[in-house]
């Protein structure tokens, strides 16, 4: 279907990673975060060290061109150096 459609989300910190028309009809466009880093919920420092993405996120968008559409997002996960046991903090988005 279609071969290219660009979407602008207006959310800050999303980029739009690839938009797809499915087989049954719905729009499913998938985001990834464009911010580096989160604060770890434990200790509330600021931490850079990727560990991986978490599940992702379904979330549903208003409709475009009367198709169903979706938001696909994995959310950043980071791991904190200075917390024993190095615990993990999902990065929060808008
Ligand atoms: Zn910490």
């Amino acid at each position: 279907m279609a071969e290219y459609v660009t979407i602008p989300l207006d959310i800050e910190g999303i980029k739009v990673d690839r938009v797809e028309v499915t087989g049954n009809g719905e729009v499913h466009i998938h985001v990834s975060s464009t911010v580096n880093g989160t604060r770890c919920h434990q200790c509330g420092r600021n931490t850079h060290r990727r560990y991986d993405e978490g599940r992702e996120i379904k979330l549903r968008h208003l409709p475009i061109l009367g198709m169903p559409t979706y938001i696909f997002l994995k959310p950043p996960r980071y791991i904190c150096d200075d917390c024993p046991g190095n615990p993990t903090t999902t990065q929060h988005l808008p």
